[in-house]
């Protein structure tokens, strides 16, 4: 084999092994930053509604009782200060 298919070769794998890390790495981050709630007291959550506002007419609502941003139980009827309005 002479030395620029040897080159070739290894400058390929190089870049796929980096390509592979550089996915993994950014799967890794987003899962942490997918893990990270805020408590219930950081967010004023609290497990009655607020006027018409509740957490089952919010965006970041998980049915049937979690929250995207906020831990722990969550109530369909509950509500907390960072209630998004479904559209
Ligand atoms: S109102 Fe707050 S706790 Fe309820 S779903 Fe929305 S963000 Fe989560």
């Amino acid at each position: 084999m002479n030395d620029c298919r040897r080159i070739s070769r290894r400058v390929v794998l190089t870049s796929a092994a980096l390509s592979l890390g550089a996915a993994t790495a950014a799967a890794v981050v987003s899962r942490a930053v997918a893990q990270q709630k805020i408590s219930q007291a950081d967010a004023k959550y609290q497990a009655a509604p607020k006027a018409d506002q509740r957490c089952d007419g919010c965006l970041n609502f998980q049915p049937p009782n979690a929250c995207k941003f906020v831990q722990g139980d969550i109530s369909p009827s509950g509500w907390c200060q960072l209630f998004t309005p479904k559209s």
